[in-house]
């Protein structure tokens, strides 16, 4: 195991600092000696967040499907163990946002090639198994139509990711923000009280509060094939799905954990797949 400095002398009070990672948890923070002495050691699993860099309405930045996946994946791959994430994908398929300023996508057989050859650089590194984990609803269909083609392409590294995205929403972004007390039509389908609460208890000085507002709350499922077909835009000229007003960081920080949780589910049945080939 790699050698850690040592933390900072306590200032004798009688809190008991959390076990801490020995090393990042982040791929790209490590080296290239690190990396290959964690596989060795038995570190063959690794999660990539799958996000975007698109409009979030007036409160939010653009990064912020990046920053709850790569939240989300580092929270799940400390419950999980010997788990390293990333790094992430920050460019993914945005169309339906292009029309505001900042918002970069990338054409859906560019980000399949990008997955494909982010899997293969994992698997000549040595991992057994890579994940892809949508934090960005747009990448789904593209993961969906690539995963056949990944999955067993290379020997010793099964490739996969999340499929069921209807289940993993219905479970998690459309179930707990009404366990607590906030109605979908507030929580939102983008950019709403439900990204805006997971900014605030993730990077709460990138959130402008004093802009928050709130977009169109109307159910996604109404509105849904004209924001695919027409862009956002057209249904909300401020790019909000939901009400960014109501955003909360200590919610937010229940999401994050809740959306963890769900991906080490997902992690733990892949690693079952995992064994099962090899039996
Ligand atoms: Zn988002």
């Amino acid at each position: 195991m790699v050698p850690r400095s040592e933390p900072p002398e306590s200032d004798g009070g009688t809190m008991i600092e959390p076990e801490r990672e020995k090393h990042s948890l982040l791929l790209d923070e490590l080296t290239t000696f690190q990396v290959r002495e964690l596989i060795v050691g038995g570190w063959h699993d690794v999660i990539v967040p799958l996000g975007a860099t698109e409009q979030h309405g007036p409160a939010l930045p653009l990064l912020v499907d990046n920053e709850h996946g790569l939240q989300t994946a580092i929270r799940a791959a400390r419950l999980l163990g010997k788990t390293l994430v990333g790094p992430v994908v920050t460019l993914g398929y945005s169309q339906e946002h292009t029309a505001f300023a900042g918002t970069v996508s990338v054409s859906k057989a560019t980000l399949a090639g990008m997955l494909h050859d982010i899997a293969e650089s994992h698997a000549r590194t040595g991992f057994r198994m890579v994940y892809f984990w949508i934090a960005h609803g747009g990448n789904h269909a593209v993961l969906q139509d690539i995963l056949p083609q990944l999955e067993l392409k290379w020997p010793g590294c099964y490739v996969t990711g999340l499929r069921d995205l209807a289940g993993y929403v219905s479970t998690t972004w459309n179930r707990i923000p009404v366990e607590k007390g906030i109605p979908l039509s507030i929580s939102g389908s983008h950019a709403g009280e439900f990204e805006t609460s997971m900014m605030l208890a993730a990077r709460p000085d990138l959130v402008r509060m004093d802009s928050a507002e709130a977009g169109n709350v109307a159910p996604f499922d109404a509105i849904v094939e004209k924001v695919m077909q027409e862009g956002i835009d057209r249904v909300s000229p401020n790019g909000v799905l939901g009400d960014q007003r109501a955003g909360d960081a200590r919610r937010g920080e229940f999401y994050l954990n809740t959306l963890a949780e769900y991906l080490v589910n997902e992690v733990k049945q892949a690693r079952e797949r995992v064994a099962q080939r090899s039996r």
